[in-house]
């Protein structure tokens, strides 16, 4: 089964790689050769992480990009991509590094390296206020919804295999499903769980029993030991000095 997945996973990679291959920009650099933009690639459909408002790109990530360019001296330009879409094209050059609510995992591990963690998530089901699943044992036989290529699509498509999976390119188009009652639950990150259902109170409940526990880090290519010291001496600094927390908490109360 494990070795089913990575196969998908190699081939959805490799699909997300043919369909980036023209669009991204590459870093620039000036006269003595630094880098003067880093291309951020995301998500921009999970907040309170990354969305756009009035088209424009909000969220922690993104507030923390900008603050890590300035400390760096750089420009940092935002690439919205789907989020299977986040490794191949950080692997083919194509963006700098992906940020984007992003857990570290073993298997990505063999794609990109990651820096230090900056937050923590868990995955939380999310069910009708009416519904009677409550916990992740009651998920069997049910319908899940999922975006596609997360963690709670590998996990899901593990524990209750790929039949009970419906995935999406935008977690919220998997809550409209579950309003209009095509799905039973969702499966995603927390923090997004909850600004979603906050906006939809008397539609969604959050399930109190959390399906997995992860932190984020930002990927960037294999072997690309520059940019990933400079990355985690910024998130080091921004932890350590109360900067971090700052952002976050003008997005989760
Ligand atoms: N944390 C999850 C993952 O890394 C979901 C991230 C996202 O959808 N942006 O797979």
């Amino acid at each position: 089964m494990k070795k089913f997945l990575s196969l998908v996973l190699s081939i959805v990679m490799i699909l997300g790689l043919v369909a980036c291959g023209q669009k991204a920009a590459t870093t620039t650099a000036s006269a003595d050769g630094t880098a003067t933009k880093l291309v951020m690639c995301t998500n921009a459909e999970f907040p309170p992480y990354e969305y756009k408002d009035g088209g424009k790109f909000m969220g922690i990530d993104v507030e923390c990009a900008k603050l890590i360019g300035e400390k760096l001296g750089v420009e940092v330009e935002i690439l919205d991509i789907a989020f299977d879409s986040l490794i191949p094209t950080v692997m083919s050059g194509k963006a700098d590094f992906a940020m984007a609510g992003m857990t570290v995992t073993e298997d990505r591990k063999e794609s990109v390296d990651f820096t230090h963690t900056y937050q923590k998530a868990v995955q939380a089901i999310v069910v009708p206020i009416d519904s009677t699943i409550s916990s992740a044992n009651s998920l069997e036989g049910k319908k899940i919804g999922v975006q596609t290529g997360t963690t709670g699509d590998i996990y899901c498509s593990g524990d209750f295999g790929d039949a009970a999976i419906e995935r999406y390119s935008k977690i919220i188009d998997g809550f409209q499903a579950m309003k209009s009652g095509k799905i039973d639950a969702v499966v995603v990150d927390d923090q997004v769980a909850s600004a979603i259902v906050e906006q939809d109170s008397t539609a969604f409940k959050i399930l109190e029993t959390a399906y997995a526990e992860e932190e984020y880090a930002i990927a960037v290519k294999k072997g690309n030991t520059d940019l990933l010291n400079k990355l985690n001496s910024v998130i080091d600094e921004i932890k350590s000095n109360g900067e971090l927390q700052a952002i976050v908490s003008k997005y989760i109360k």
